[in-house]
């Protein structure tokens, strides 16, 4: 059967992986819409090969500008732009499939839509369940939606539970039953990013061309930035807690350099389950596109004789305090893991612009954590993106201070 396929932040890095994929299976996966935020030059080459049903921008200009490429072409993809438009290219009925890939807080409206419409959601954007935790859960579960981890260690995890947790409802509030099953442990390796090794005087030189080099993974320039810091990590502990209903005290934060196990899950017997692979997200995007099938990815099957070695280590919290504070906001509960979030999306967008220092990330961070009034209400969007808008005009100001 023919599965139509909705990609949300279609012009980026897992955008253009999730192309990949389906371009190698034509006979299961048609693509129904592409969205983007402004890059017209890509979106408008993605809707030249792929014709898709609609093509949806963020703005009207970008959005004008694009109908204008493809009537030029005679291409029939149909553009809209806005909230409206993505809402429209992700409730849709004829689409059965979500890829949510748009970067940052940007991803939660059209996200928690396709939960809400009961849709197959393939979750890469994080930020969505770090800001919305419960409300996002409780919404997949009541609309029936089938929600399945992109993020490698999520994927990962999910590849390690057994079949009769996951068989059922995929990764959705699956660990319910999890004491049951022996599950015991989740570790959740961190490649450490590109400044692993580096003193914390070091960090304080690092530019933006440093951070978004990392050393094994190819990705856009923010979550390159979150893995050197380690709020990446920390947003993916964050995701973990919501997506498999575990402790926070039981999942461990493994650093390990080679990147070849992408997380593992310790049971009551004493095993410790792991997936393996190369670094490579075709794999994890694979996975949730076809399963509980598996179907070719175009990623080499790893050779265990190169990788030869295998090393981990304990994250250092002093020198990477993001992941500290993400620990300590997801204690607090309530709008905190909010407010952790919009002022690291603040603090990054700064840092790439030169405005502020890496290691200022995390300063401001923790300013704004402290700064905010933490609810514990949150409970609608409304109240989730008030929290956020909220957030973001703190850190802002904390930057104009710190200049
Ligand atoms: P990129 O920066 O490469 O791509 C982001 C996409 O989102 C682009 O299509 C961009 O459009 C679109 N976008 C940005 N802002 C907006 C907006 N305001 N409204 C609508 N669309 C917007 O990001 P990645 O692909 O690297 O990451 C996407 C998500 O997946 C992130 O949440 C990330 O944490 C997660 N993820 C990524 C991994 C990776 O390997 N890259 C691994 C695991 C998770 P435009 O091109 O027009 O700007």
């Amino acid at each position: 059967m023919m599965q139509q396929i909705t990609i949300l932040g279609a012009t980026g890095s897992i955008g253009s992986s999730t192309l990949d994929v389906i371009g190698r299976h034509p006979e299961r996966y048609q693509v129904y819409a592409l969205t983007a935020n402004t890059n017209v030059d890509v979106q408008a080459k993605l809707c030249l090969q792929w014709t898709p049903r609609f093509a949806v921008m963020n703005d009207e200009d970008s959005a004008a500008e694009l109908r204008k490429r493809l009537q030029a072409e005679n291409c029939p993809t149909r553009v809209l732009s806005g909230e409206n438009g993505l809402l429209q290219v992700v409730e849709d009925d004829a689409v059965e499939c979500v890829v949510a890939a748009i970067v940052g807080a940007a991803g939660l409206v059209p996200t928690l839509a396709a939960a809400r419409a009961g849709k197959r959601v393939l979750l890469a954007n994080k930020e969505a369940l770090v800001m919305s935790g419960q409300l996002f859960i409780d919404t997949a579960r009541e609309n029936n939606a089938v929600l399945l981890p992109v993020d490698s260690e999520h994927n990962a995890i999910f590849q390690c539970m057994p079949d009769s947790l996951t068989q059922h409802h995929s990764s959705v509030k699956m660990t319910n039953q999890a004491a049951n099953s022996g599950i015991e442990r989740i570790l959740l390796t961190a490649s450490g990013g590109p400044f692993r090794t580096w003193s914390a005087e070091q960090l304080q030189d690092v530019t933006p061309e440093q951070a978004v080099n990392h050393p094994n993974w190819d990705m856009g320039r923010k979550i390159s930035v979150d893995s050197a810091t380690l709020m990446n990590k920390g947003l993916e502990l964050i995701e973990a807690y919501w997506l498999f209903d575990m402790d926070i005290a039981n999942i461990d934060v493994v650093i390990h350099p080679q990147s070849v196990i992408h997380s593992m899950v310790t049971y009551s017997d004493g095993s410790v389950l792991a997936q393996l692979g190369n670094p490579d997200m075709r794999t994890p995007i694979a996975h949730t596109l076809a399963w509980p099938e598996r179907i070719e990815s175009g990623v080499e099957p790893l050779n265990i004789i190169d990788v030869a070695q295998l090393d981990f280590e304990k994250p250092d919290l002093q020198r990477f305090p993001c992941l500290r504070l993400c620990y300590q906001a997801i204690k607090t509960g309530g709008t905190a893991t909010i407010v952790l979030n919009a002022a690291n999306e603040i603090a990054v967008a700064a840092f790439l612009d030169e405005k502020i220092g890496f290691n200022d990330i995390a300063v401001l961070i923790e300013q704004a954590l402290e700064k905010s009034e933490i609810s514990s209400d949150v409970s609608s969007l409304e109240k989730i993106l008030a929290a956020d808008a909220k957030a973001r005009i703190i850190t802002n100001e904390c930057i104009r201070a710190m200049q």
